[in-house]
């Protein structure tokens, strides 16, 4: 419904220029330029996952299904397909390279074209315009999508690599995961060039100026399902924006709900929707600054589906998101505990919030024999049913991802658009380079 007022709205709006086509802009009806940007990315954040985001929130108790932030924030949608070599599906480094430097290129690519050249990104753009810059994720920093921001490979895979250049990036704020990339020399390199060098996510609040790399696991963050009450997402974008904002000439941040993505190829939906839940929470965050900042810009997206999620499989018209807000933690942690117990029966019963039968407790046991990973599938596959939730695929999809927007510029993303679109209308944006002294 409101996507429909939104489309009318836009064509209203673009009517009288198509009346006078030849016509200039009106330069009064232009778009103010934004001082700040945020991007924000739910790496894996289909259409299906914001669907299931809004039932897995809405208050049984009331006959109104309530709005989410995504809900609130729509403004379009964009095709995600890669450089024509790799096909019509991407992974997260094509996407991430056309969404930071508008160009598409080839599956595994990090921000160099099929040819293997260097794309300049958007954050190397901000900073020659003199912007502070950043990037806040859940995953290691070093990772597809931060790293299509601030670096060049001709592959995603080369870790080591990735990190090794972070060092000259100049990038003011750098947060997520990944310590097992960074090196005590690279540390002290970072120490030495004045950045603040943190390894413990409580040292974070003490932070009040740039610059600022802070590794806060060895590879990814934890699941927010384990430790919802902590908001480590919202935490780093939080602080993040708080020192970026300290440069008055303005700043462009990347925030990426990474592990979405991750849930998403797991095919479990609770871990899936406790991503969902710190994304959603960590663009409230920015709406709120957008809200005390009126010349802050928010543009958020996905880089592409994951899973093939379904709300509702089997034939079956239901979805019962209610069977996940009893769970106490991830399915891969629950795992993990009834693997190291032998009196597991009734602890994981407690954790998922419903009774396992002998039935169910004879399947378990068996996969519990094999191991962890075996385990953790038996679970997802009980809360599959339970929850009658249908995936097609451990990888990605090429359905087209929503965009979200709001602040001056905003109104650009209105409507049907590619990825590459979403990047050039961003560096549209940016203010103009600063002239050569
Ligand atoms: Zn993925």
């Amino acid at each position: 419904m409101k996507f429909k007022q939104l489309c009318l709205i836009a064509v209203a709006c673009w009517l009288p220029l198509s009346t006078y086509a030849e016509a200039p802009l009106n330069p009064t009806a232009a778009p103010a330029r934004p001082k700040n940007i945020v991007i924000m990315i739910g790496d894996g954040m289909g259409p299906s996952y914001t669907t299931a985001y809004r039932y897995y929130k809405d208050n049984p108790d009331t006959e109104e299904i309530e709005q989410t932030v995504f809900d609130r924030l729509l403004v379009g949608m964009a095709s995600t397909y890669p450089a024509n070599v790799s096909g019509y599906v991407t992974d997260s480094a094509a996407a991430a390279t056309a969404l930071s430097t508008g160009f598409k290129s080839y599956n595994g690519a990090i921000s160099v074209d099929v040819n293997k050249r260097p794309l300049t990104t958007m954050l190397e753009r901000a900073k020659q315009r003199g912007l502070s810059t950043g990037v806040a994720v859940t995953c290691q920093v070093n990772h597809a999508t931060p790293a299509a921001f601030l670096s060049h490979d001709e592959s995603r895979k080369n870790y080591d690599a990735i990190a090794a250049t972070y060092i000259n990036t100049d990038a003011d704020v750098i947060l997520g995961g990944g310590q097992k990339y960074f090196t005590q020399p690279m540390r002290d390199e970072f120490t030495a060039k004045g950045y603040q060098v943190l390894t413990d996510f409580s040292q974070l609040d003490a932070v009040s100026q740039p610059k600022v790399l802070g590794l806060f696991a060895d590879v990814q963050l934890p699941w927010s399902l384990d430790e919802p009450e902590v908001h480590r997402l919202s935490q780093l974008t939080s602080k993040s924006l708080e020192l970026l904002s300290q440069n008055q000439q303005g700043f462009v941040l990347l925030v990426e709900g990474s592990q979405i993505d991750w849930g998403g190829h797991a095919n479990d939906i609770a871990a899936a929707m406790g991503e969902m839940d710190e994304f959603a929470h960590s663009i409230e965050v920015v709406e709120q600054f957008v809200r005390n900042h009126p010349d802050t810009l928010m543009v958020i997206t996905a880089d592409h589906s994951t899973g093939g999620l379904s709300i509702g499989a089997n034939g079956k018209y239901e979805w019962h998101p209610e069977v996940l807000h009893k769970m106490t933690g991830s399915p891969e942690t629950m795992a993990a505990q009834a693997v190291a117990n032998e009196q597991w029966r009734e602890p994981l019963s407690a954790s998922l919030g419903f009774a396992i039968d002998d039935e169910l407790y004879s399947k378990f046991e068996v996969a519990r024999m094999q191991g962890k990973k075996a385990l953790t599938t038996a679970i997802k596959q009980e809360i599959d049913l339970r929850t009658n939730t249908g995936w097609t695929t451990p990888g990605h999809t090429g359905v087209d991802v929503q965009v979200f927007a709001a602040g001056p510029g905003s109104e650009l993303f209105i409507g049907s658009q590619d990825n590459t679109d979403i990047a050039n209308k961003i560096i549209s944006l940016m203010p103009k380079a600063k002239a050569a002294k």
